[in-house]
């Protein structure tokens, strides 16, 4: 009972540390993911900053290079220092405090040409000045505004300066076609393991690749701060099959975690029903030294019952001293086979090897036990119609081991057949090998139980609370004998009452290779 539940709590400790590790093994394989992911991420989002800030110190330095060459009284020649920075300046212009620009004071780039370089000055007066912050600059810090016109970006940056009490802005026009022709490329190379991309607020596509976030996997965003700050750098792994890999690799893990762990739990269920085969076993087993002690009691009584009359010559004439004896050499008989019984079940079930074979007549053997159950028959009133096929080839036979076989067969069925009042017992060959059947009309075995009577010390739940005498060792040692000859055996119900035992053997090789 201890030993028990000692190994069920063992049983719970495994499937328990099956269960801890499975699952650490679950989130450990979870995090070193996340954590990969992680670290993707940052590298990324460290790099997209590192393009931001390389981006718009190049743009700024430019634009403080040309506020620093703006003197304004006098003012230099706009057109000159323009071009000094042309790269990042479309246009510039110089205002005054009424917001308006002073002589000399506009100077653009000839990109764009003469009328649509007067439209534009007309509307950054009328329209776009009045909506920059100007007066609330601090002096000689830069300011920067980007926004949208008419469907066009524009990025404007722009210095308070005074000079005396006299008031002066002055506001440059980024050339936002070079920043994206020119400047996007040297940073964001076509050849790198990312790929770039820069959109606007919208979300646009302003430059780069036009990469769909579910195919690029990992995207980190950096938006620009001191410039065009309506736009944002995104940034996409480019190894989509490194992304598969990695998905793969951790499929794999999680597959392997499953396995181990059913392997763990269809091992503890192996475990559990073999104990509880085991502990079956062990109960059939006590069950069975009770009965088999019982059929040893009985007739060991009767004979000594009789003995006793025997001897003490309590005896009114000869003929019942012979039947007196009689039934004492009856017991005995069934003492030995019973003892015959235990001791070859014994033998085979510590795996001694109990067979001694020699080529025989099958016939021969059968008839040696209908001899040997006549007494038996006459006493439970039964008979015996027996169809031995005369004709058989020989076959390799234990005798004695396949007479006991025989004889098991004849005994269950007087034993738990006997209102049937006849046994029919046939031996005939079929094909390459002979089979004997052995008929009874009684009750019969019910089907479930087919194959269990078959198992030592099984015994069919129909007779266990009947007064019949067994030990359950019967047909497991028939089913023994006859896989041992190479054959085996079944069992059916017939369609009008009664079990159908059949047992069959091969023939012997020799005679075989006659036939053939
Ligand atoms: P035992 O007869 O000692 O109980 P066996 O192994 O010979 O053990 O038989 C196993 C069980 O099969 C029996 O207990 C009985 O229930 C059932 N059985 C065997 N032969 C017959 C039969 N001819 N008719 C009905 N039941 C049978």
């Amino acid at each position: 009972m201890h030993r028990l539940i000692l190994v069920n709590a063992l049983i719970f400790a495994v499937l328990a540390s099956a269960i801890g590790l499975a699952y650490y093994g679950y989130s450990y394989t979870n995090e070193m993911s996340t954590r990969e992911r992680a670290i993707i991420l940052d590298t990324m989002q460290d790099l997209a900053e590192e393009k931001v800030i390389g981006i718009e110190s190049q743009l700024v330095d430019s634009e403080n290079k040309l506020f620093a060459a703006i003197d304004l009284e006098p003012l230099p020649d706009l057109e000159t220092a323009r071009r000094s920075q042309s790269a990042a300046v479309q246009s510039i212009f110089v205002l005054d405090e009424h917001l308006e620009v002073v002589p000399g004071g506009y100077a653009s780039s000839p990109r764009r040409d003469r009328e649509a370089g007067i439209a534009f000055r007309k509307m950054f007066l009328s329209s776009i000045a009045p909506t920059l912050p100007l007066r609330e600059l601090e002096l000689d810090v830069r300011g920067h505004v980007h926004t949208t016109w008419n469907g066009l970006p524009y990025l404007f940056s722009f210095v308070r300066r005074m000079v005396g009490d006299r008031t002066y802005y002055i506001v440059l026009e980024a050339d936002l076609s070079h920043l994206i022709g020119v400047v996007f490329p040297q940073y964001f190379a076509v050849r790198s393991p990312r790929l770039y991309q820069v959109i606007d607020d919208r979300g646009e596509l302003v430059y780069g690749f036009d990469f769909k976030d579910a195919s690029a996997g990992v995207v980190v965003e950096q938006p620009f701060v001191d410039t065009v700050d309506l736009w944002r750098v995104r940034v996409a792994q480019r190894d989509a099959g490194g992304q598969a890999a990695r998905g793969r690799r951790k499929a794999i893990d999680f597959i392997l975690i499953g396995l181990s762990l059913s392997v763990i739990l269809a091992g503890l269920g192996i475990l559990a029903l073999a104990m509880r085969r085991e502990k079956r076993a062990n109960e059939l087993k006590s069950e069975f030294i009770s009965n088999v002690s019982h059929e040893l009691k009985t007739p060991l009584s009767i004979i000594s019952m009789f003995g006793e009359m025997l001897a003490l010559g309590r005896i009114k004439s000869p003929a019942q001293a012979t039947e007196y004896a009689e039934i004492i050499w009856r017991e005995s008989v069934r003492l030995a086979r019973l003892i015959d019984n235990v001791l070859d079940f014994a033998k085979i079930e510590r795996g001694v090897d109990v067979y001694e074979f020699a080529e025989g007549d099958v016939g021969e053997v059968v008839s040696r036990a209908l001899e040997l159950s006549v007494h038996r028959l006459q006493k439970a009133e039964m008979t015996i119609e027996s169809d031995l096929d005369p004709d058989l080839p020989p076959v390799r036979i234990d005798a004695n081991a396949f007479t006991l076989a025989v004889l098991n067969l004849i005994d269950n069925a007087i034993k738990y057949a006997p209102e049937g009042k006849k046994i029919a017992i046939r031996l005939h060959r079929d094909g390459d090998q002979v089979n004997l059947t052995v008929r009874d009309w009684g009750p019969g075995i019910d089907p479930e139980e087919h194959e269990r009577i078959f198992e030592r010390f099984y015994r069919a739940r129909a007779v266990r609370l009947k007064p019949i005498r067994g030990s359950g060792i019967g047909l497991a040692l028939v089913e023994h004998i006859a896989l041992a000859h190479g054959g085996g055996v079944s069992i059916e119900n017939a369609s009008d009452h009664g079990a159908i035992f059949k047992l069959w053997l091969p023939v012997a090789r020799t005679s075989r290779a006659h036939a053939a």
